[in-house]
Formats: C-alpha cells, sequence, structure tokens
C-alpha cells in the first residue's frame, strides 16, 4: 500500500520528529501546523529534498470544523487518499490549581486536545474505512502518562483531556478494526520539547528529571519511533494499545 499520512501539529516537537520518520519511511505527508508557518515549511521542504517524498505544510486549527474539513479537502486533491493519521497536535495551559483556573482555558484545552482528536479522526474514518469504500489504514493518537498521574498541583485539565484521548482510543479501536483501521496510542512521559516552557513550566525541568526512573528527560525521536511502529504493519495485531514511552515514569 502507498502511505500517505497527517500528521497533527507537525511543525514542532514531537510531530515533526514523526513526520521526519514517516517520511524516510516512504510515507507521503500532510504536515499540520497552527500558527509557527516557518518551521512546519522549513521541515516539509527539507524532508521534500532529503527523501524525494511529497511532504505538504497545512495550516489549521484542528479546533474549527471548517478549518479541518477543508484541510482534509485539500489532502484529497494534493495528495490521494489518506491510510494514516497521527493525532499529535496538542497544549498545555499554564500549571496551576484547579481553583484558579477558568472556563475559557478548559474551553479551549478540550477543544484542541480532544474536540480536535474527534474531528481529525471522523474525516480519516470517512476516507479510510472499508465501510466507505477506503482501503484502511491507521490511527495513532498521542495521550500522555498525566492521563494515569493526574498532574495534580500542575494542570489537572490537560491530564483530563488526555484521558478522554485513552478512552477514545479504546473504543474507536474496537468500532473500527472490522472495518480495516488500527486506532492505537502513546503515553509519552516527560519529552525534551517547547510545549514545557508554553506551560511556564520550562524551568521546573531539571526537578522533574528527579521523578524519572531512567533519569532523564525522553527525546522527540524516542516517542516517534513508537508512532512509527504502531502505524507499521510490524504492528498488523495491535489494536487499541497505549504504549508507555516515558522512561519508567
Ligand atoms: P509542542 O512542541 O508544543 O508542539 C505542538 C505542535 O502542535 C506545534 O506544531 C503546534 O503548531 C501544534 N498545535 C498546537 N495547537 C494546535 C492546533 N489548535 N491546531 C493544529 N496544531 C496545533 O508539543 P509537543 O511536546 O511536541 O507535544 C505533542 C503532543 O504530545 C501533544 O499532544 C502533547 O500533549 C503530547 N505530549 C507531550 C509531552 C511532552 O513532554 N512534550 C508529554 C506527553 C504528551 P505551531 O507550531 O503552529 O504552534
Amino acid at each position: 500500500m502507498h502511505h500517505i499520512a497527517l500528521i497533527t501539529g507537525a511543525g514542532r516537537g514531537i510531530g515533526a520528529a514523526i513526520a521526519e520518520d514517516c517520511a524516510r519511511a516512504g510515507y507521503d505527508l500532510a504536515l499540520n501546523y497552527a500558527r509557527d508557518a516557518g518551521a512546519a515549511e522549513a521541515l516539509a521542504g527539507r524532508l521534500r529534498r532529503e527523501t524525494g517524498r511529497r511532504v505538504i505544510a497545512m495550516q489549521a486549527d484542528v479546533a474549527d470544523e471548517a478549518q479541518v474539513l477543508a484541510m482534509f479537502a485539500r489532502i484529497d486533491a494534493e495528495l490521494g487518499p489518506l491510510t494514516a493519521l497521527v493525532n499529535n497536535a496538542g497544549i498545555v495551559a499554564p500549571a496551576a490549581r484547579l481553583e484558579d483556573m477558568d472556563l475559557a482555558r478548559w474551553h479551549r484545552l478540550f477543544d484542541v486536545n480532544v474536540m480536535g482528536t474527534l474531528l481529525c479522526s471522523r474525516e480519516a474514518a470517512r476516507r479510510m474505512s472499508r465501510r466507505h469504500g477506503g482501503a484502511g489504514g491507521a490511527i495513532v493518537n498521542l495521550s500522555s502518562r498525566a492521563a494515569q498521574l493526574g498532574s495534580p498541583g500542575l494542570y489537572v485539565d490537560y491530564a483530563a483531556s488526555k484521558g478522554a484521548i485513552d478512552t477514545l482510543t479504546v473504543g474507536l479501536a474496537r468500532e473500527l478494526i472490522e472495518e480495516g483501521i488500527r486506532v492505537n496510542g502513546v503515553r509519552p512521559g516527560i519529552i525534551d520539547t517547547e510545549i514545557h516552557a508554553s506551560g511556564g513550566m520550562g524551568d521546573m525541568l531539571p526537578a522533574a528529571v528527579r521523578t524519572i526512573p531512567i533519569g532523564r528527560l525522553g527525546r522527540a525521536d524516542e516517542v516517534a519511533a513508537a508512532v512509527l511502529w504502531l502505524l507499521s504493519d510490524a504492528a498488523s495485531y495491535t489494536v487499541g494499545a497505549m504504549l508507555d514511552v516515558a522512561g519508567g515514569r
């Protein structure tokens, strides 16, 4: 099968590392991003040059239905039938206790992390499912170890949004497997990307290392390797699994 993948939030961090691995494995790619066009366009250009694959950067807020629909229509027209989706786009909000959080923060967090994953999964299923004449495919969802650890005092809202991703992965995997779509998830631990600075947590990373049994932060490429395996035929009997990539945390 010729592989065509959409990776959301692929301009930077873990998504960029997944894009790198997928392009080298022979996938044609749509690299979604929200705001940082420079990072996504530079990555797309470099991967085109280095791998010869078709790689297109696509701006869309995954929380916005019209933008998601437009992005999938563009993939249909410019790349062809989708065979893989990585729901990677995700945000945290500044570290806080629950009683200091407001509703707007929760709406945005759940809109991006949960609604974004639901919207993109729906559009992918409509294209990949044999029920709709598709050829099957694979979906990998980025959850977090926070889904199980809960992130008390930091961002219980983010952790709860990732709990929703775990449950969605289990349900969707069983709903879609008969139609040729394998759905799985990855739970990263603390990975060295810019997401921590966006949550005002950058300075706390050295202290956080003490909570990681392996004794260091994870790298984006270490998460990407797990995602690539779950997408690949090597994982053909792996359905509804959540793979922890967390250094023992
Ligand atoms: P990151 O470095 O902050 O990068 C986030 C990426 O998502 C960027 O490309 C960003 O686009 C994109 N994005 C943000 N909001 C978006 C939206 N509304 N629509 C489309 N794209 C959007 O994050 P990361 O650390 O690589 O995290 C990637 C995923 O792994 C997230 O789901 C996160 O929750 C999960 N995760 C991360 C860690 C960790 O320690 N890093 C641990 C567990 C789970 P722009 O470049 O345009 O801003």
